[in-house]
Protein backbone atom coordinates (compact mmCIF):
# COMPACT_ATOMS: atom_id res chain seq x y z
CA UNK A 1 0.00 0.00 0.00
CA UNK A 2 2.84 2.54 0.60
CA UNK A 3 4.21 1.97 -2.59
CA UNK A 4 0.87 2.54 -4.31
CA UNK A 5 0.36 6.34 -2.16
CA UNK A 6 4.11 7.16 -3.28
CA UNK A 7 3.86 6.57 -7.51
CA UNK A 8 0.48 8.55 -7.17
CA UNK A 9 1.93 10.96 -5.76
CA UNK A 10 4.35 11.08 -8.02
CA UNK A 11 1.91 11.16 -10.80
CA UNK A 12 0.15 14.44 -9.38
CA UNK A 13 3.75 15.72 -9.37
CA UNK A 14 4.72 15.27 -12.75
CA UNK A 15 1.28 16.44 -13.69
CA UNK A 16 1.24 19.29 -12.58
CA UNK A 17 4.58 20.52 -14.38
CA UNK A 18 3.61 19.05 -17.53
CA UNK A 19 1.06 22.32 -17.58
CA UNK A 20 2.61 25.14 -19.69
CA UNK A 21 4.14 27.77 -16.73
CA UNK A 22 4.23 31.00 -18.85
CA UNK A 23 1.18 32.79 -20.07
CA UNK A 24 1.66 35.25 -23.09
CA UNK A 25 2.93 38.28 -22.93
CA UNK A 26 5.07 37.42 -19.94
CA UNK A 27 8.09 38.83 -19.71
CA UNK A 28 10.62 36.38 -20.99
CA UNK A 29 8.16 34.07 -22.25
CA UNK A 30 8.44 33.11 -26.15
CA UNK A 31 5.78 31.10 -27.82
CA UNK A 32 8.57 29.59 -30.48
CA UNK A 33 12.04 28.98 -29.75
CA UNK A 34 14.88 27.79 -31.76
CA UNK A 35 18.45 26.49 -30.14
CA UNK A 36 20.82 26.65 -32.94
CA UNK A 37 20.84 29.13 -35.74
CA UNK A 38 21.58 26.97 -38.23
CA UNK A 39 19.74 25.53 -42.15
CA UNK A 40 16.99 23.66 -39.62
CA UNK A 41 16.19 26.28 -37.63
CA UNK A 42 16.03 28.81 -40.37
CA UNK A 43 13.80 26.28 -42.05
CA UNK A 44 11.77 25.79 -38.64
CA UNK A 45 11.18 29.67 -38.74
CA UNK A 46 10.20 30.58 -41.88
CA UNK A 47 7.75 27.27 -41.76
CA UNK A 48 5.89 28.80 -38.87
CA UNK A 49 5.54 32.40 -40.11
CA UNK A 50 3.86 30.20 -43.10
CA UNK A 51 1.17 28.78 -40.51
CA UNK A 52 1.16 31.51 -38.11
CA UNK A 53 2.77 35.22 -39.68
CA UNK A 54 2.25 37.21 -36.65
CA UNK A 55 3.96 34.51 -34.34
CA UNK A 56 7.07 35.95 -32.27
CA UNK A 57 10.05 33.40 -32.39
CA UNK A 58 13.48 33.50 -30.94
CA UNK A 59 16.53 32.16 -32.45
CA UNK A 60 19.57 31.61 -30.05
CA UNK A 61 22.86 30.90 -31.70
CA UNK A 62 26.20 30.77 -30.76
CA UNK A 63 28.27 31.53 -33.70
CA UNK A 64 28.68 35.37 -34.49
CA UNK A 65 26.17 35.13 -37.80
CA UNK A 66 23.17 33.62 -38.33
CA UNK A 67 21.72 30.95 -40.20
CA UNK A 68 23.74 30.49 -43.34
CA UNK A 69 24.50 28.11 -45.95
CA UNK A 70 27.91 25.62 -45.06
CA UNK A 71 27.78 23.60 -48.74
CA UNK A 72 29.45 26.44 -50.24
CA UNK A 73 32.44 26.70 -47.73
CA UNK A 74 34.20 23.36 -49.01
CA UNK A 75 32.94 24.88 -52.39
CA UNK A 76 32.21 27.51 -54.70
CA UNK A 77 33.58 29.50 -52.16
CA UNK A 78 37.34 28.55 -53.15
CA UNK A 79 35.85 28.91 -56.81
CA UNK A 80 35.70 32.75 -56.64
CA UNK A 81 37.39 35.09 -59.39
CA UNK A 82 37.78 37.94 -56.79
CA UNK A 83 38.52 38.48 -53.25
CA UNK A 84 35.62 40.70 -52.75
CA UNK A 85 33.31 37.96 -53.61
CA UNK A 86 34.69 36.36 -50.93
CA UNK A 87 35.12 38.83 -48.32
CA UNK A 88 31.16 38.82 -48.46
CA UNK A 89 30.65 35.72 -48.10
CA UNK A 90 28.94 35.47 -51.63
CA UNK A 91 29.44 32.47 -54.50
CA UNK A 92 28.89 31.65 -58.41
CA UNK A 93 26.28 29.49 -58.00
CA UNK A 94 26.32 26.59 -61.06
CA UNK A 95 24.12 29.19 -62.95
CA UNK A 96 26.39 32.11 -62.68
CA UNK A 97 24.27 33.38 -60.27
CA UNK A 98 25.88 35.47 -57.65
CA UNK A 99 24.38 34.82 -53.73
CA UNK A 100 24.98 35.40 -50.64
CA UNK A 101 25.49 32.31 -47.77
CA UNK A 102 23.18 33.91 -45.10
CA UNK A 103 19.99 32.70 -45.88
CA UNK A 104 18.15 35.83 -44.25
CA UNK A 105 17.65 39.44 -44.89
CA UNK A 106 17.30 41.65 -42.29
CA UNK A 107 13.73 42.29 -42.92
CA UNK A 108 12.92 39.00 -41.79
CA UNK A 109 15.26 38.75 -38.71
CA UNK A 110 16.10 41.24 -35.87
CA UNK A 111 19.56 40.26 -34.74
CA UNK A 112 19.95 41.39 -31.18
CA UNK A 113 22.32 40.71 -28.11
CA UNK A 114 21.84 39.46 -24.63
CA UNK A 115 21.41 43.43 -23.31
CA UNK A 116 18.73 44.12 -25.59
CA UNK A 117 16.95 40.57 -25.16
CA UNK A 118 16.85 41.78 -21.69
CA UNK A 119 15.45 45.11 -22.28
CA UNK A 120 12.50 43.06 -24.09
CA UNK A 121 9.32 43.47 -22.07
CA UNK A 122 6.86 41.58 -23.78
CA UNK A 123 7.77 39.09 -27.36
CA UNK A 124 6.28 41.03 -30.11
CA UNK A 125 5.68 39.66 -32.80
CA UNK A 126 8.56 38.76 -35.38
CA UNK A 127 11.76 36.92 -35.44
CA UNK A 128 14.57 37.87 -33.04
CA UNK A 129 17.95 36.27 -33.77
CA UNK A 130 20.31 35.76 -30.60
CA UNK A 131 23.85 35.10 -31.55
CA UNK A 132 26.99 34.48 -29.67
CA UNK A 133 24.80 32.83 -27.14
CA UNK A 134 24.79 29.55 -25.88
CA UNK A 135 22.01 27.84 -24.35
CA UNK A 136 23.15 25.27 -21.76
CA UNK A 137 20.14 23.87 -20.04
CA UNK A 138 16.71 22.60 -21.31
CA UNK A 139 13.78 22.10 -18.46
CA UNK A 140 11.25 20.42 -20.18
CA UNK A 141 9.28 19.90 -17.30
CA UNK A 142 9.21 23.99 -16.56
CA UNK A 143 9.48 24.79 -20.40
CA UNK A 144 12.03 27.06 -19.87
CA UNK A 145 15.90 27.12 -20.65
CA UNK A 146 19.45 28.72 -19.12
CA UNK A 147 21.41 30.77 -21.38
CA UNK A 148 25.57 30.91 -20.60
CA UNK A 149 25.05 34.31 -18.65
CA UNK A 150 22.35 32.26 -16.20
CA UNK A 151 18.98 34.15 -18.22
CA UNK A 152 16.20 32.08 -17.60
CA UNK A 153 13.72 32.13 -21.18
CA UNK A 154 10.33 29.95 -20.77
CA UNK A 155 8.54 28.52 -24.18
CA UNK A 156 5.67 27.35 -25.99
CA UNK A 157 7.27 25.18 -28.19
CA UNK A 158 10.97 24.09 -28.49
CA UNK A 159 13.08 23.22 -31.36
CA UNK A 160 16.85 21.66 -31.17
CA UNK A 161 18.52 21.97 -33.90
CA UNK A 162 22.13 21.97 -32.55
CA UNK A 163 23.88 20.44 -35.80
CA UNK A 164 27.20 18.64 -35.13
CA UNK A 165 30.33 18.73 -33.64
CA UNK A 166 33.52 17.74 -36.15
CA UNK A 167 35.55 14.96 -34.60
CA UNK A 168 39.48 14.78 -34.34
CA UNK A 169 41.65 12.36 -33.80
CA UNK A 170 43.80 11.91 -30.86
CA UNK A 171 47.20 11.12 -33.13
CA UNK A 172 47.16 14.67 -34.02
CA UNK A 173 47.24 16.24 -30.85
CA UNK A 174 51.25 16.07 -30.49
CA UNK A 175 51.52 18.56 -33.93
CA UNK A 176 51.59 22.00 -31.66
CA UNK A 177 48.87 24.81 -31.15
CA UNK A 178 46.46 25.99 -33.80
CA UNK A 179 48.55 23.48 -36.57
CA UNK A 180 45.26 21.31 -36.69
CA UNK A 181 42.01 22.50 -36.93
CA UNK A 182 38.13 20.90 -37.48
CA UNK A 183 36.00 22.71 -40.57
CA UNK A 184 32.62 23.27 -39.95
CA UNK A 185 31.89 27.08 -39.89
CA UNK A 186 32.37 30.02 -42.05
CA UNK A 187 35.16 31.45 -39.18
CA UNK A 188 36.83 27.97 -40.25
CA UNK A 189 36.60 28.89 -43.91
CA UNK A 190 38.09 32.51 -42.90
CA UNK A 191 41.18 30.66 -41.33
CA UNK A 192 41.80 28.03 -43.50
CA UNK A 193 41.36 30.81 -46.65
CA UNK A 194 43.70 33.36 -45.53
CA UNK A 195 46.48 30.86 -44.67
CA UNK A 196 46.04 29.44 -48.12
CA UNK A 197 46.32 32.72 -49.61
CA UNK A 198 50.09 33.30 -48.62
CA UNK A 199 52.21 31.01 -51.66
CA UNK A 200 54.16 27.52 -51.10
CA UNK A 201 51.80 25.79 -48.53
CA UNK A 202 51.73 23.06 -47.57
CA UNK A 203 47.82 21.63 -46.57
CA UNK A 204 47.17 18.36 -45.33
CA UNK A 205 43.47 16.58 -45.17
CA UNK A 206 42.83 13.86 -42.84
CA UNK A 207 39.29 11.87 -44.45
CA UNK A 208 38.02 10.97 -47.34
CA UNK A 209 34.74 11.77 -47.24
CA UNK A 210 32.18 14.33 -48.26
CA UNK A 211 34.03 17.15 -46.69
CA UNK A 212 37.58 15.72 -46.66
CA UNK A 213 37.51 14.87 -50.80
CA UNK A 214 35.68 18.36 -51.38
CA UNK A 215 37.78 20.24 -50.07
CA UNK A 216 40.95 18.47 -51.09
CA UNK A 217 39.32 19.90 -54.48
CA UNK A 218 38.83 23.41 -53.85
CA UNK A 219 41.73 24.16 -52.21
CA UNK A 220 44.25 22.70 -54.73
CA UNK A 221 42.31 24.79 -57.29
CA UNK A 222 42.53 27.45 -55.28
CA UNK A 223 46.32 27.18 -54.39
CA UNK A 224 47.00 26.31 -57.55
CA UNK A 225 48.74 29.96 -58.72
CA UNK A 226 50.34 30.19 -55.17
CA UNK A 227 51.89 26.41 -55.07
CA UNK A 228 49.96 25.33 -52.53
CA UNK A 229 50.09 21.29 -52.31
CA UNK A 230 47.36 19.75 -50.50
CA UNK A 231 47.95 16.28 -49.36
CA UNK A 232 45.10 13.84 -48.62
CA UNK A 233 45.09 11.16 -46.03
CA UNK A 234 42.46 8.59 -45.38
CA UNK A 235 42.15 4.57 -44.42
CA UNK A 236 39.75 3.88 -47.34
CA UNK A 237 40.58 2.21 -50.60
CA UNK A 238 39.42 5.98 -52.33
CA UNK A 239 37.61 9.19 -52.64
CA UNK A 240 34.47 8.79 -50.85
CA UNK A 241 34.70 5.24 -50.22
CA UNK A 242 32.04 4.65 -47.17
CA UNK A 243 29.52 5.77 -49.85
CA UNK A 244 30.36 5.25 -53.63
CA UNK A 245 30.74 1.30 -54.28
CA UNK A 246 34.40 0.60 -54.69
CA UNK A 247 35.29 0.93 -58.10
CA UNK A 248 33.39 4.02 -58.47
CA UNK A 249 35.67 5.38 -55.68
CA UNK A 250 38.79 4.89 -57.37
CA UNK A 251 38.34 6.53 -60.52
CA UNK A 252 36.90 9.55 -58.19
CA UNK A 253 40.31 9.42 -56.42
CA UNK A 254 41.91 9.04 -59.98
CA UNK A 255 39.63 12.78 -60.81
CA UNK A 256 40.35 14.19 -57.48
CA UNK A 257 44.68 13.49 -58.06
CA UNK A 258 44.07 15.12 -61.41
CA UNK A 259 43.19 18.09 -59.83
CA UNK A 260 46.47 18.55 -58.22
CA UNK A 261 45.41 16.10 -54.88
CA UNK A 262 48.59 13.85 -53.61
CA UNK A 263 45.81 11.68 -52.72
CA UNK A 264 46.77 8.79 -50.27
CA UNK A 265 44.60 6.04 -49.67
CA UNK A 266 44.72 3.49 -47.78
CA UNK A 267 46.80 5.49 -44.98
CA UNK A 268 46.67 6.23 -41.43
CA UNK A 269 48.65 8.84 -39.16
CA UNK A 270 50.59 7.09 -36.38
CA UNK A 271 51.87 9.84 -34.91
CA UNK A 272 52.77 13.69 -35.16
CA UNK A 273 55.20 16.48 -34.13
CA UNK A 274 55.88 19.96 -34.19
CA UNK A 275 59.11 20.29 -36.46
CA UNK A 276 59.99 24.36 -36.40
CA UNK A 277 56.82 26.17 -37.31
CA UNK A 278 55.17 22.15 -39.38
CA UNK A 279 53.87 19.64 -38.44
CA UNK A 280 55.39 16.14 -39.60
CA UNK A 281 53.08 13.35 -39.65
CA UNK A 282 54.18 9.67 -39.36
CA UNK A 283 51.81 7.40 -41.56
CA UNK A 284 51.32 3.67 -40.06
CA UNK A 285 53.82 2.40 -42.98
CA UNK A 286 56.53 5.21 -41.78
CA UNK A 287 56.11 7.27 -44.31
CA UNK A 288 56.41 10.89 -43.59
CA UNK A 289 54.70 13.89 -44.60
CA UNK A 290 55.46 17.48 -43.99
CA UNK A 291 52.88 20.09 -43.65
CA UNK A 292 52.15 24.04 -42.30
CA UNK A 293 48.54 23.05 -41.64
CA UNK A 294 46.55 19.96 -40.84
CA UNK A 295 42.91 20.12 -41.63
CA UNK A 296 40.66 17.30 -39.71
CA UNK A 297 37.76 16.00 -41.52
CA UNK A 298 36.93 12.42 -40.39
CA UNK A 299 33.05 12.95 -39.53
CA UNK A 300 31.20 14.64 -37.03
CA UNK A 301 29.10 13.71 -33.80
CA UNK A 302 25.56 14.78 -33.26
CA UNK A 303 25.60 17.68 -31.03
CA UNK A 304 23.43 16.11 -28.29
CA UNK A 305 24.88 17.53 -25.19
CA UNK A 306 22.10 19.65 -24.11
CA UNK A 307 19.27 16.94 -25.15
CA UNK A 308 21.46 14.85 -23.04
CA UNK A 309 21.64 17.04 -19.82
CA UNK A 310 17.69 17.73 -20.47
CA UNK A 311 16.85 13.64 -20.33
CA UNK A 312 16.27 13.39 -23.47
CA UNK A 313 16.25 9.99 -26.06
CA UNK A 314 19.35 9.18 -27.09
CA UNK A 315 20.11 6.67 -30.13
CA UNK A 316 22.75 4.65 -29.05
CA UNK A 317 23.88 3.51 -32.58
CA UNK A 318 23.05 6.65 -34.70
CA UNK A 319 24.04 9.36 -32.29
CA UNK A 320 21.70 12.06 -32.10
CA UNK A 321 17.96 12.44 -30.43
CA UNK A 322 15.70 9.77 -30.96
CA UNK A 323 12.38 11.95 -32.31
CA UNK A 324 9.44 10.22 -33.80
CA UNK A 325 8.14 10.63 -37.39
CA UNK A 326 6.50 14.08 -36.41
CA UNK A 327 9.81 14.64 -35.21
CA UNK A 328 8.81 15.43 -31.89
CA UNK A 329 11.16 14.26 -28.99
CA UNK A 330 8.60 14.81 -25.88
CA UNK A 331 5.58 17.53 -25.69
CA UNK A 332 6.72 20.60 -27.21
CA UNK A 333 9.61 19.62 -27.91
CA UNK A 334 11.10 19.00 -31.54
CA UNK A 335 14.24 18.23 -33.41
CA UNK A 336 15.75 18.84 -36.88
CA UNK A 337 18.54 18.26 -38.99
CA UNK A 338 22.71 16.79 -38.04
CA UNK A 339 21.34 16.06 -34.66
CA UNK A 340 18.30 14.07 -35.12
CA UNK A 341 17.51 10.09 -35.66
CA UNK A 342 14.05 10.15 -36.66
CA UNK A 343 11.30 7.23 -38.30
CA UNK A 344 12.08 7.31 -41.74
CA UNK A 345 8.33 5.45 -42.26
CA UNK A 346 9.79 4.02 -46.05
CA UNK A 347 13.40 3.50 -44.43
CA UNK A 348 13.27 2.72 -40.64
CA UNK A 349 15.27 4.91 -37.90
CA UNK A 350 18.00 7.20 -39.65
CA UNK A 351 20.31 10.30 -39.46
CA UNK A 352 21.00 12.30 -41.87
CA UNK A 353 23.55 15.05 -42.34
CA UNK A 354 22.87 17.04 -45.20
CA UNK A 355 21.08 20.45 -46.05
CA UNK A 356 18.28 19.50 -47.88
CA UNK A 357 17.35 17.24 -44.95
CA UNK A 358 17.70 20.44 -42.52
CA UNK A 359 15.50 22.53 -44.45
CA UNK A 360 12.54 19.75 -45.32
CA UNK A 361 13.03 18.56 -41.87
CA UNK A 362 12.94 21.52 -40.04
CA UNK A 363 10.37 22.97 -42.31
CA UNK A 364 8.16 19.57 -41.07
CA UNK A 365 9.29 20.61 -37.60
CA UNK A 366 8.12 24.03 -37.71
CA UNK A 367 4.63 23.09 -39.32
CA UNK A 368 4.13 20.46 -36.69
CA UNK A 369 5.27 23.18 -33.69
CA UNK A 370 2.71 25.74 -35.18
CA UNK A 371 -0.15 23.42 -35.11
CA UNK A 372 -1.55 20.96 -32.55
CA UNK A 373 -3.78 19.37 -34.75
CA UNK A 374 -1.33 18.42 -37.75
CA UNK A 375 0.98 15.78 -36.87
CA UNK A 376 2.64 15.99 -39.88
CA UNK A 377 5.53 13.00 -40.61
CA UNK A 378 8.57 13.61 -42.11
CA UNK A 379 7.71 11.36 -44.92
CA UNK A 380 9.66 13.75 -47.73
CA UNK A 381 13.08 12.04 -48.99
CA UNK A 382 15.76 14.91 -48.92
CA UNK A 383 18.40 14.73 -51.47
CA UNK A 384 22.29 15.91 -51.52
CA UNK A 385 24.62 16.69 -54.24
CA UNK A 386 28.40 17.59 -54.15
CA UNK A 387 30.82 17.97 -57.05
CA UNK A 388 34.60 16.98 -57.32
CA UNK A 389 36.49 18.66 -59.81
CA UNK A 390 34.99 19.21 -63.51
CA UNK A 391 34.06 15.88 -64.53
CA UNK A 392 32.21 14.65 -60.79
CA UNK A 393 28.83 15.87 -60.34
CA UNK A 394 25.88 13.98 -58.28
CA UNK A 395 22.61 14.26 -56.76
CA UNK A 396 21.28 11.14 -54.40
CA UNK A 397 18.63 10.55 -52.13
CA UNK A 398 18.02 7.59 -49.23
CA UNK A 399 21.06 5.88 -48.06
CA UNK A 400 24.34 5.22 -49.74
CA UNK A 401 26.18 3.06 -47.98
CA UNK A 402 29.18 1.27 -49.42
CA UNK A 403 28.75 -1.91 -47.65
CA UNK A 404 25.51 -2.42 -49.23
CA UNK A 405 24.97 -4.14 -53.00
CA UNK A 406 24.90 -1.98 -55.89
CA UNK A 407 23.35 -2.06 -59.49
CA UNK A 408 24.76 0.74 -61.59
CA UNK A 409 24.26 1.18 -65.44
CA UNK A 410 26.50 3.61 -67.04
CA UNK A 411 26.16 5.65 -70.64
CA UNK A 412 29.61 4.91 -72.03
CA UNK A 413 32.36 2.57 -71.78
CA UNK A 414 33.74 1.38 -69.08
CA UNK A 415 30.13 0.03 -69.09
CA UNK A 416 30.91 -2.82 -66.56
CA UNK A 417 29.43 -1.54 -63.37
CA UNK A 418 29.76 -4.26 -60.24
CA UNK A 419 28.80 -4.59 -56.52
CA UNK A 420 31.24 -3.66 -53.55
CA UNK A 421 33.69 -5.94 -53.07
CA UNK A 422 32.38 -6.89 -49.66
CA UNK A 423 29.00 -6.85 -51.26
CA UNK A 424 30.10 -9.00 -53.29
CA UNK A 425 31.54 -11.49 -50.83
CA UNK A 426 28.39 -11.27 -48.66
CA UNK A 427 26.10 -12.32 -51.69
CA UNK A 428 28.51 -14.60 -53.67
CA UNK A 429 27.58 -17.03 -50.41
CA UNK A 430 24.21 -17.71 -51.37
CA UNK A 431 23.97 -16.41 -55.38
CA UNK A 432 26.09 -17.26 -58.46
CA UNK A 433 29.16 -15.36 -58.53
CA UNK A 434 28.94 -15.42 -62.84
CA UNK A 435 27.52 -11.79 -63.76
CA UNK A 436 24.27 -11.10 -65.05
CA UNK A 437 25.83 -9.25 -67.99
CA UNK A 438 23.83 -7.92 -70.88
CA UNK A 439 25.52 -6.61 -73.76
CA UNK A 440 23.04 -3.36 -75.17
CA UNK A 441 25.76 -2.11 -78.05
CA UNK A 442 25.90 0.52 -75.57
CA UNK A 443 26.53 -0.77 -72.46
CA UNK A 444 26.14 -3.94 -70.56
CA UNK A 445 24.75 -4.33 -66.76
CA UNK A 446 25.34 -5.49 -63.58
CA UNK A 447 22.72 -6.55 -61.23
CA UNK A 448 22.56 -7.37 -57.79
CA UNK A 449 24.38 -10.30 -58.26
CA UNK A 450 28.03 -8.79 -58.36
CA UNK A 451 30.73 -9.56 -61.07
CA UNK A 452 33.61 -11.51 -59.94
CA UNK A 453 36.62 -8.91 -58.26
CA UNK A 454 38.50 -8.92 -61.91
CA UNK A 455 35.90 -7.12 -63.41
CA UNK A 456 35.39 -4.19 -61.10
CA UNK A 457 39.29 -3.04 -62.51
CA UNK A 458 38.73 0.60 -64.48
CA UNK A 459 41.41 2.01 -66.29
CA UNK A 460 42.31 5.16 -64.91
CA UNK A 461 41.67 7.34 -68.24
CA UNK A 462 38.39 5.84 -69.31
CA UNK A 463 35.43 8.23 -68.14
CA UNK A 464 32.18 7.29 -66.01
CA UNK A 465 30.00 9.98 -67.86
CA UNK A 466 26.56 9.61 -66.67
CA UNK A 467 24.95 6.64 -64.86
CA UNK A 468 23.09 5.76 -62.53
CA UNK A 469 24.07 3.64 -59.19
CA UNK A 470 20.86 1.66 -57.06
CA UNK A 471 22.01 0.61 -53.24
CA UNK A 472 19.55 -2.43 -52.26
CA UNK A 473 19.13 -3.89 -49.01
CA UNK A 474 16.71 -6.90 -48.50
CA UNK A 475 16.00 -6.74 -52.05
CA UNK A 476 14.47 -3.53 -51.91
CA UNK A 477 15.80 -0.34 -53.61
CA UNK A 478 16.76 2.08 -50.39
CA UNK A 479 19.49 4.66 -52.31
CA UNK A 480 20.08 6.17 -55.65
CA UNK A 481 23.18 8.14 -57.15
CA UNK A 482 22.41 9.64 -60.34
CA UNK A 483 25.82 10.14 -61.86
CA UNK A 484 26.19 13.49 -63.97
CA UNK A 485 22.59 13.73 -63.98
CA UNK A 486 20.46 16.06 -63.12
CA UNK A 487 16.70 17.31 -62.31
CA UNK A 488 15.65 13.29 -61.28
CA UNK A 489 15.34 13.34 -57.76
CA UNK A 490 11.49 13.25 -57.82
CA UNK A 491 12.36 10.07 -60.44
CA UNK A 492 14.51 8.87 -57.88
CA UNK A 493 12.06 9.38 -55.37
CA UNK A 494 9.17 7.26 -56.50
CA UNK A 495 11.51 4.74 -56.74
CA UNK A 496 12.78 4.10 -53.24
CA UNK A 497 11.88 1.35 -51.11
CA UNK A 498 10.48 -0.81 -54.18
CA UNK A 499 11.52 -4.32 -54.63
CA UNK A 500 14.49 -4.58 -57.01
CA UNK A 501 14.00 -6.70 -59.91
CA UNK A 502 16.29 -7.55 -62.74
CA UNK A 503 13.46 -8.64 -65.18
CA UNK A 504 12.14 -5.00 -64.72
CA UNK A 505 15.32 -2.79 -64.56
CA UNK A 506 14.82 -1.45 -68.27
CA UNK A 507 11.91 0.44 -67.08
CA UNK A 508 12.59 1.57 -63.85
CA UNK A 509 15.62 3.08 -65.07
CA UNK A 510 13.61 5.12 -68.21
CA UNK A 511 12.96 8.18 -66.51
CA UNK A 512 16.87 8.76 -65.57
CA UNK A 513 17.71 9.21 -69.57
CA UNK A 514 20.80 7.30 -69.20
CA UNK A 515 21.28 6.84 -72.92
CA UNK A 516 20.00 10.43 -73.48
CA UNK A 517 23.08 12.38 -74.69
P1 LIG B 1 24.02 23.43 -38.23
O1 LIG B 1 23.90 24.07 -39.55
O2 LIG B 1 25.34 22.95 -37.81
O3 LIG B 1 23.49 24.45 -37.14
C1 LIG B 1 23.54 24.24 -35.77
C2 LIG B 1 23.90 25.53 -35.07
O4 LIG B 1 23.59 25.41 -33.70
C3 LIG B 1 25.37 25.90 -35.14
O5 LIG B 1 25.50 27.21 -35.55
C4 LIG B 1 25.84 25.71 -33.70
O6 LIG B 1 26.88 26.57 -33.37
C5 LIG B 1 24.58 26.04 -32.93
N1 LIG B 1 24.48 25.49 -31.57
C6 LIG B 1 24.78 24.23 -31.17
N2 LIG B 1 24.51 24.08 -29.86
C7 LIG B 1 24.03 25.26 -29.42
C8 LIG B 1 23.59 25.72 -28.16
N3 LIG B 1 23.55 24.92 -27.10
N4 LIG B 1 23.19 27.00 -28.05
C9 LIG B 1 23.21 27.82 -29.13
N5 LIG B 1 23.59 27.43 -30.35
C10 LIG B 1 24.01 26.18 -30.50
N6 LIG B 1 25.30 19.00 -46.87
C11 LIG B 1 24.81 18.78 -48.11
O7 LIG B 1 23.75 18.19 -48.23
N7 LIG B 1 25.47 19.17 -49.20
C12 LIG B 1 26.65 19.81 -49.14
O8 LIG B 1 27.21 20.14 -50.17
C13 LIG B 1 27.19 20.09 -47.86
N8 LIG B 1 28.36 20.74 -47.73
C14 LIG B 1 28.84 21.00 -46.49
C15 LIG B 1 30.04 21.67 -46.39
C16 LIG B 1 30.58 21.95 -45.15
C17 LIG B 1 31.87 22.71 -45.06
C18 LIG B 1 29.92 21.50 -43.97
C19 LIG B 1 30.51 21.79 -42.63
C20 LIG B 1 28.74 20.82 -44.08
C21 LIG B 1 28.18 20.57 -45.33
N9 LIG B 1 26.97 19.90 -45.48
C22 LIG B 1 26.47 19.66 -46.72
C23 LIG B 1 26.20 19.48 -44.30
C24 LIG B 1 25.14 20.52 -43.93
O9 LIG B 1 25.72 21.79 -43.89
C25 LIG B 1 24.52 20.15 -42.59
O10 LIG B 1 23.85 18.93 -42.75
C26 LIG B 1 23.57 21.22 -42.10
O11 LIG B 1 24.24 22.42 -41.85
C27 LIG B 1 22.84 20.75 -40.84
O12 LIG B 1 22.03 21.78 -40.36
P2 LIG B 1 21.66 21.87 -38.83
O13 LIG B 1 20.75 23.04 -38.71
O14 LIG B 1 21.25 20.56 -38.33
O15 LIG B 1 23.03 22.19 -38.08
P1 LIG C 1 32.13 11.88 -43.41
O1 LIG C 1 31.36 11.12 -42.43
O2 LIG C 1 31.59 12.10 -44.76
O3 LIG C 1 33.56 11.24 -43.63
C1 LIG C 1 34.29 10.71 -42.59
C2 LIG C 1 35.63 10.30 -43.12
O4 LIG C 1 36.52 10.26 -42.02
C3 LIG C 1 35.73 8.90 -43.71
O5 LIG C 1 35.47 8.86 -45.07
C4 LIG C 1 37.17 8.53 -43.43
O6 LIG C 1 37.95 8.74 -44.57
C5 LIG C 1 37.60 9.52 -42.40
N1 LIG C 1 38.20 8.86 -41.22
C6 LIG C 1 37.59 8.20 -40.21
N2 LIG C 1 38.51 7.76 -39.35
C7 LIG C 1 39.71 8.15 -39.83
C8 LIG C 1 41.05 7.99 -39.40
N3 LIG C 1 41.35 7.33 -38.28
N4 LIG C 1 42.04 8.54 -40.15
C9 LIG C 1 41.75 9.22 -41.27
N5 LIG C 1 40.51 9.39 -41.71
C10 LIG C 1 39.52 8.86 -41.00
O7 LIG C 1 32.42 13.27 -42.67
P2 LIG C 1 33.20 14.57 -43.20
O8 LIG C 1 33.72 14.33 -44.55
O9 LIG C 1 34.14 14.95 -42.12
O10 LIG C 1 32.06 15.66 -43.30
C11 LIG C 1 31.61 16.37 -42.17
C12 LIG C 1 30.12 16.61 -42.26
O11 LIG C 1 29.81 17.52 -43.30
C13 LIG C 1 29.32 15.36 -42.54
O12 LIG C 1 28.13 15.47 -41.80
C14 LIG C 1 29.00 15.47 -44.00
O13 LIG C 1 27.81 14.81 -44.36
C15 LIG C 1 28.88 16.96 -44.20
N6 LIG C 1 29.22 17.37 -45.57
C16 LIG C 1 28.38 17.01 -46.59
C17 LIG C 1 28.67 17.37 -47.88
C18 LIG C 1 27.74 16.99 -49.01
O14 LIG C 1 26.68 16.46 -48.76
N7 LIG C 1 28.08 17.27 -50.25
C19 LIG C 1 29.82 18.10 -48.14
C20 LIG C 1 30.67 18.44 -47.10
C21 LIG C 1 30.36 18.07 -45.81
P1 LIG D 1 18.65 26.12 -53.70
O1 LIG D 1 19.14 26.92 -52.57
O2 LIG D 1 17.74 26.76 -54.65
O3 LIG D 1 17.99 24.79 -53.18
C1 LIG D 1 17.42 23.83 -54.02
C2 LIG D 1 17.20 22.57 -53.25
O4 LIG D 1 18.44 21.92 -53.07
C3 LIG D 1 16.65 22.78 -51.89
O5 LIG D 1 15.80 21.73 -51.60
C4 LIG D 1 17.89 22.78 -51.00
O6 LIG D 1 17.57 22.32 -49.74
C5 LIG D 1 18.77 21.82 -51.72
N1 LIG D 1 20.18 22.10 -51.64
C6 LIG D 1 20.84 23.23 -51.95
N2 LIG D 1 22.15 23.03 -51.84
C7 LIG D 1 22.30 21.75 -51.47
C8 LIG D 1 23.40 20.93 -51.24
N3 LIG D 1 24.63 21.35 -51.41
N4 LIG D 1 23.19 19.65 -50.88
C9 LIG D 1 21.95 19.20 -50.70
N5 LIG D 1 20.88 19.93 -50.93
C10 LIG D 1 21.06 21.18 -51.32
O7 LIG D 1 19.92 25.53 -54.40
P2 LIG D 1 20.63 25.93 -55.78
O8 LIG D 1 22.01 26.38 -55.45
O9 LIG D 1 19.78 26.81 -56.60
O10 LIG D 1 20.78 24.59 -56.51
C11 LIG D 1 20.96 23.42 -55.87
C12 LIG D 1 20.46 22.40 -56.85
O11 LIG D 1 21.08 22.55 -58.11
C13 LIG D 1 20.75 21.01 -56.42
O12 LIG D 1 19.66 20.22 -56.70
C14 LIG D 1 21.95 20.64 -57.29
O13 LIG D 1 22.10 19.28 -57.48
C15 LIG D 1 21.63 21.33 -58.55
N6 LIG D 1 22.82 21.48 -59.39
C16 LIG D 1 22.66 21.28 -60.74
C17 LIG D 1 23.77 21.33 -61.58
C18 LIG D 1 23.61 21.10 -63.05
O14 LIG D 1 24.58 21.07 -63.76
N7 LIG D 1 22.40 20.97 -63.58
C19 LIG D 1 25.03 21.58 -61.04
C20 LIG D 1 25.15 21.78 -59.67
C21 LIG D 1 24.03 21.73 -58.86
Amino acid sequence: EVVEEAAEEEETAAAAAAVPVAAKHEKDYYPYILIGAGTASFAAMEAIREKDPSAAILIIGNEEIGPYMRPPLSKEMWFNKDEETTKNLSFKDWQGKERNIVLHGKETIQSIDQEALEKIESAESGVKLLTGATVEDLNIAEQSLTLNNGKVLKYGKVLLATGGVPKTLPVLKGAGEGKVTTFRSVEDFKKLHSLVESANKKIVIVGGGFLGSELAVAVSHYGKEKNVKVTQIFPEDGNMGLVFPRYLSKWTTSQVEQEGVNVKPNSRVASTKAVGEQVELTLENGEKVLADHVVVAVGIEANVELAKKAGLELDEQRGGVIVNAELQARRNVYCAGDMTSFHDVTLGRRRVEHYDNAILGGRVAGQNMASDKLHKPYKHQSMFWSDLGPHIGYEAVGILDSKLSTVSIWTKKPTVAAADAAAAEEVTKEESAAADKKDEGKRERATATPLPAEAVKVEDKEKYNKGLVLYLKDKKIVGLLMWNNFGKVEDARKILGQVYDTEKVEALVKPFGIHEE
